[in-house]
C-alpha cells in the first residue's frame, strides 16, 4: 500500500513526508485493520510534520481523522464486521487501570498513545486501530465530511464544555479553523451567542454565514463581554487578550495541544473576578460518543477542501498558510491499482 510517513521533522516547505510503499498492517489481536477513504488534515498533524511535537515513533504515518471501512479483525475483536464503517481518531489507547482512567479522565492518561503520533494514522491506504477506541459511524454523512469530526469536531466539543458556557450565554471564539467552525455550529445550536475573533477574512465570512453574531480581528475586543471563549489559535500572546474580554466568572479554554508561549498576565485586568484560564487535553471516548451523536443530531456539517491523498504535503502547506476555511480531507482514489 502507499502511506506518507514523517521522514524529517522540520517545516512543511523542506518536505518532511514522503510518500512510500509499505505492506498492508497487520492487525493486532486486539486491533482492526481499515481501509481508509477519506482522512482530515488537522493542525496536529502539522505539529508532528514539523517537530513542534517530539518524534514518538519515527517514520510515523500522520492522520488521526480516518474514515473508513473495516477490512479485517484480530482475534480477540469482536462486534465487527468486515465492511462496517468505522472512524479511527487521536485517542488510539489508554492502560485502562490508571487513576485518571478510573475516575472517567482517560484522556490524561499518563500511558495514553495516540494515531498519527505513536503509532501509524491515516496519511495511508490502511490503518489499524485497537476497537476498542474504533468509532462506530451511522449513515447519512459521506466520508469527507464526517472525517473532520473525528477531532476537530470531537475537540471542539470537549473545549466547548471546558468552557462551561452557561445556556444561552455570550462565547468569544480565537481563531476560525477546522475545529472551531463546528464548535460554533454545536453552540449555536444550543442556544448561545457567538463572537468569532480571527484573523482571516474568509473564516469571518464563513464565521458569519454560520450564524454568528459579529466577527472582528483576533486582537479586536469583542461586543459584548464573554461568559465563556475558547482559545483555537495557537498564539498564546492572545491568552490575555481573550482573558481581557471576559466578563466576571468567564472561562477561557485553550483548545490546541500545542501553543506559543503566553506573555505574562497582569493579575487585575486578566485574572482577578475569578475568570478562569484551563487547557483541553485530547479527549475521552465518551466526550467522541456524545458529540457524533450531537453532530447527527444537529446535521453539524464540516466545511471541507478535498485534496486526493497523494496532495498530502500541499494540503499541510494550505493549512498552515490558512489557504482554506474550514477543513481540509485526504481522499483514497477507490479505483482498485493495477
Ligand atoms: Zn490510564
Ligand atoms: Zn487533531
Amino acid at each position: 500500500m502507499r502511506a506518507w510517513e514523517v521522514i524529517r521533522p522540520g517545516p512543511v516547505e523542506a518536505e518532511p513526508l514522503r510518500l512510500v510503499e509499505r505492506p498492508v498492517p497487520v492487525p493486532g489481536p486486539d486491533e482492526l485493520l481499515v481501509h481508509v477513504r477519506a482522512c482530515g488534515v488537522c493542525r496536529t498533524d502539522l505539529h508532528v510534520a514539523e517537530g513542534d511535537l517530539p518524534v514518538h515513533c519515527p517514520r510515523v504515518t500522520p492522520g488521526h481523522e480516518a474514515v473508513g471501512v473495516v477490512a479485517a479483525a484480530g482475534r480477540a475483536v469482536s462486534g465487527f464486521a468486515p465492511g462496517e464503517r468505522v472512524g479511527v481518531a487521536w485517542l488510539r489507547r489508554t492502560d485502562g487501570t490508571c487513576e485518571y482512567c478510573l475516575r472517567g479522565s482517560e484522556n490524561l492518561c499518563p500511558a495514553s498513545e495516540y494515531t498519527g503520533w505513536d503509532a501509524d494514522g491515516g496519511y495511508a491506504e490502511y490503518t489499524t486501530v485497537p476497537a476498542a477506541f474504533a468509532y462506530r459511524l451511522s449513515e447519512g454523512m459521506d466520508d469527507i465530511a464526517l472525517a473532520p469530526l473525528l477531532c476537530a469536531g470531537i475537540i471542539g466539543y470537549r473545549a466547548l464544555r471546558r468552557a462551561a458556557l452557561p445556556p444561552g450565554g455570550r462565547l468569544g471564539l480565537y481563531g476560525f479553523g477546522g475545529s472551531a467552525h463546528l464548535c460554533a455550529q454545536l453552540a449555536l445550536a444550543e442556544g448561545a451567542t457567538v463572537h468569532v475573533l480571527t484573523r482571516d477574512p474568509a473564516a469571518r465570512r464563513l464565521a458569519l454565514d454560520l450564524g454568528a453574531a459579529s466577527a472582528g480581528g483576533a486582537y479586536d475586543e469583542p461586543p459584548e463581554p464573554l461568559d465563556s471563549a475558547i482559545l483555537f489559535a495557537p498564539a498564546g500572546d492572545l491568552v490575555p487578550v481573550a482573558l481581557r474580554a471576559l466578563d466576571r466568572g468567564g472561562v477561557l479554554a485553550v483548545a490546541g495541544i500545542h501553543l506559543s508561549d503566553v506573555p505574562p498576565l497582569r493579575y487585575e485586568s486578566d485574572l482577578f473576578q475569578e475568570k478562569e484560564l484551563r487547557s483541553v487535553t485530547a479527549n475521552t471516548r465518551e466526550d467522541g460518543r456524545e458529540f457524533l451523536a450531537l453532530a447527527a443530531r444537529h446535521g453539524i456539517r464540516a466545511t471541507t477542501h478535498a485534496y486526493p491523498m497523494e496532495e498530502a504535503p500541499r494540503a499541510l502547506r494550505d493549512l498552515k498558510e490558512g489557504r482554506f476555511d474550514g477543513a481540509a480531507v485526504l481522499v483514497n482514489d477507490r479505483r482498485p491499482r493495477g
